[in-house]
């Protein structure tokens, strides 16, 4: 079995680690700065000494890419002749790329694993193929994409989107800095052309399969002693804030059966909801972290509770059914005389990723010798938004104590290897069956 180079994964790692504005504080890398063109030019540099052809699309993401050996129209030809694939024989010459990669930004004072790890695997594999003389049909790209954080100009997953056709060029006005300057100005400086965003977008014309390699960024698989496990969904997420407003009143005088108390009457409500979660026993998981109480004084009767309800879910019915038990109870409160205003936070529906790339990838596991394990990742990815156009799978690696976002972030080289292990076998069978 054909192996990743670990030196080679700890070296392009701790290259990448180089290029940051918070060095000793953990990497800071965001999009569209010094670092990260520099971080852009090492990329470049390890592509193209791979033979590999490399852009830089409208909005910032780098892609290299070696081209397939076939040209598509003989493939085509020995399906047909094979039966198995009834595919036409005119078209367009080209097969669609299989496609590896992940973000090349970072949060705030962040690890150096979370994105860079999945280019660095899209690097090695790229380096696999040409050290085993493996000659794919279709063309193999490594993707390195911008802005999926959002901590520069607060939306994140904009790579993303703009890949997968979503995002409304008029964003970009909209969109600024700390320092009041736009994402249209950031990537104009950047010595690009957001005019052609468009141009971005990708469709499985030219693109037949993304797999998306990252950190865990959660306990689960170091608690189970694995080193990668295949995700086949992405949580979606409701996000409600909730206002509860009762009477303030003396906390000596006032009976209990008199009072309108807020803060009892939001523990009813969360209490019911942590309630709806451990029925499902689903995954699902409930956050309530952001509590306001007024007037929040010891000794008075608190008359208005402000909370957030943040649900997240692989299933869209159990975000509904967590949420149409916060409905009753909420209608009860006011039957009970308080008012309650709802406001919507977030809503994102849960993606379900490729079937046949999530299958090939646990192919690829039990080849390497791993046990085939499969997980639900919790956060957001660009992944996300690139499975509306086309196949899409991803591939978590272990987090030392579940960190991430944070300096102690960590994933060892060896994981690493075993995701690139895994991901080169599903890139095989997926070259042969597509
Ligand atoms: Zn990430």
């Amino acid at each position: 079995m054909m192996k990743a180079n670990q030196k080679r994964i700890e070296g392009d790692i701790n290259e990448l680690a180089a290029f940051n504005a918070t060095p000793g504080k953990g990497l800071t890398r965001l999009s569209y700065t010094e670092e990260y063109r520099e971080a852009q030019r090492y990329l470049r540099m390890e592509m193209e000494k791979l033979g590999m052809s490399v852009r830089l699309d409208a909005i910032g993401n780098l892609i290299g890419r070696l081209e397939g050996t076939n040209s598509g129209r003989a493939r085509h030809n020995e399906k047909n002749m094979t039966g198995r694939k009834d595919e036409p024989v005119q078209g367009d010459p080209k097969l669609p790329a299989l496609a590896v990669g992940s973000h090349l930004d970072s949060v705030l004072n962040g690890g150096i694993f979370d994105g860079n790890l999945g280019i660095v695997c899209g690097l090695e594999l790229a380096r696999m193929l040409q050290e085993n003389s493996i000659q794919l049909s279709h063309p193999f790209e490594v993707m390195a994409i911008v802005e999926e954080e959002g901590n520069t100009f607060g939306s994140g997953i904009m790579g993303g989107k703009a890949i997968a056709g979503k995002l409304d060029e008029s964003l970009l006005d909209l969109l600024t800095d700390a320092g009041g300057h736009s994402a249209r100005q950031a990537m104009i400086d950047f010595e690009l052309n957001p005019t052609s965003i468009d141009t971005v977008k990708r469709s499985p014309a030219d693109l037949a399969v993304f797999i998306e390699p990252h950190i865990e960024q959660g306990p689960v698989l170091e608690s189970e002693n694995l080193s990668v496990g295949v995700v086949d969904a992405i949580v979606g997420i409701r996000t409600r804030e909730i206002e509860i407003v009762g009477r303030p009143d003396h906390g000596g005088t006032t009976p209990m059966h008199l009072r309108k108390d807020a803060v009892t009457a939001m523990s009813e409500v969360i209490n019911e909801a942590r309630r709806a979660v451990d029925d499902l026993d689903d995954g699902t998981v409930l956050t309530c972290g952001c509590v306001h109480v007024e007037p929040g004084t010891v000794n008075v009767v608190p008359g208005k509770a402000v909370f957030s309800v943040e649900c997240r879910s692989r299933n869209q019915e159990s975000l509904d059914f967590v949420f149409e038990q916060v409905h009753g109870v909420l209608d009860g409160l006011r039957e009970r005389g308080f008012s309650i205003l709802e406001k919507t936070l977030m809503e994102l529906a849960p993606t379900h990723l490729s079937e046949r790339v999530t299958a090939a990838l646990k192919r690829g596991m039990s080849t390497c010798g791993l046990t085939e394990k499969v997980l639900t990742s919790g956060a957001g990815h660009d992944s996300m938004c690139i499975a509306g156009v086309t196949d899409v799978g991803m591939i978590f690696v272990a987090s030392r104590d579940g960190r991430s976002h944070c300096p102690e972030e960590y994933s060892s080289t060896e994981d690493i290897a075993d995701a690139c292990n895994v991901v080169l076998e599903a890139l095989i069978e997926l070259d042969q069956v597509l």
